[in-house]
């Protein structure tokens, strides 16, 4: 190798406005503006992100999803904290149970890296963001009693982000409720920091119930050879996993990306499952689309690639109604149906 280039600042995670500019990665006079974005909505870029980016090209899909924007500064009229509704349905904290069958259990909200579109960027990244462990107790107490629960969803936050001996402890504890059968974790990790996918990790990822893995994803550059590499370890350890995406403008509203996207998750032995209508979290304007568009976007997947690589297409209606199919033949005008049959304006009136 010759003139190995200085790499401090790039081999850790990015936390604040100077550190990118430090980075090379934002102009210096864009300093200030951006400082008041992190103090607003947590920043973290890992290396393997800023790996992948190409920060001289303003339309790049990495630094779009991570490098924080003034626009983000900007709230619109439409746009809500809790813009899916996790409020009305948290009967105690880290609990989210709007479904009968299935309930979120959110132990962290840190994540390794912080998307700027976050649905729940008013909740993470903040200094108290573990579930603190009578919460924790109070939570899967909560799960014991109700015995409908099939499925435990952890999220966040990343799960993943837990210190492995405390994810260990918490699966093993939700393994042992008789009537939870699948246990569910979402994560940006596997993308975000391939590298914590190691032997401890999948140490505690080991349990005798169903455990499926839902990995974020939004483009096909994310899944960089570290990337696949994660997942290949995942998958061989015997974990299913499923793709979860979010249609984001200028990231992957186009065919071709969409269409390599899901493409290259089920490669990696991902099957596509949900692509999410942006969701009206504060600040994120710049990367909604309307669902006529994302329903033409969508319509253009099918038969244009494998019936493996087709993710359902929904909208988590705002004030906590729940997910919704957004393909065609589902929505008529600007109403959603939700799960109950109720029907819903969108945006919200
Ligand atoms: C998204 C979500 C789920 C999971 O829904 P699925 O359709 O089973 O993936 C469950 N509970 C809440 C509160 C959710 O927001």
């Amino acid at each position: 190798m010759t003139n190995p280039r200085p790499l401090p600042q790039r081999r850790r995670t990015l936390r604040t406005a100077a550190d990118l500019v430090q980075a090379g990665l934002v102009e210096a006079p864009r300093l200030e503006a951006l400082q008041a974005v992190a103090e607003r909505y947590a920043v973290a870029i890992t290396p393997a992100l800023t790996d992948l980016m190409d920060a001289t090209d303003p339309a790049d899909p990495i630094a779009r999803q991570f490098l924080p924007d003034e626009r983000e500064l900007v709230t619109s009229p439409e746009e809500l904290a809790d813009p899916i509704g996790d409020e009305v349905w948290s009967p105690v904290k880290g609990i989210v149970h709007r479904y009968p069958d299935r309930v979120l259990l959110t132990p962290i909200l840190h994540c390794p890296v912080y998307c700027r579109f976050c649905f729940r960027r008013e909740k993470v990244g903040g200094e108290e963001a573990v579930l603190a462990e009578a919460d924790l107790t109070a939570a899967l107490d909560y799960i014991r009693a109700h015995d409908k629960v099939w499925e435990v969803i952890l999220t966040g936050g990343d799960p993943l982000m837990l210190p492995a001996a405390k994810l260990k402890s918490l699966i093993g504890a939700i393994e042992d409720i008789p009537h939870v059968q699948v246990i569910r974790i979402h994560s940006r990790v596997p993308v975000g920091d391939p590298e914590r996918v190691g032997p401890t990790l999948l140490d505690a990822l080991t349990t005798s119930k169903a455990l499926w893995l839902a990995v974020h994803c939004n483009h096909p550059k994310e899944l960089s050879p570290a990337a696949e590499a994660a997942l290949s370890r995942l998958s061989g350890a015997g974990i299913p996993l499923l793709g979860q995406s979010v249609l984001l403008k200028g990231v992957n509203d186009d065919p071709e990306t969409l269409a390599e996207l899901m493409k290259a998750l089920v490669r990696n032995r991902v099957k596509p499952y949900y692509l999410h209508h942006p969701d009206l979290a504060p600040g994120t304007g710049h990367f909604r689309l309307s669902i006529q568009e994302g329903q033409a976007l969508v319509a253009g997947l099918r038969g244009r690639i494998s019936g493996l690589c087709q993710p359902t297409y929904v909208l988590d209606i705002p004030g906590g109604h729940g997910k919704s199919p957004l393909a065609k033949g589902y929505v008529e005008g600007v109403t959603v149906t939700d799960w109950q049959g109720r029907p819903h304006t969108y945006p919200p009136q």
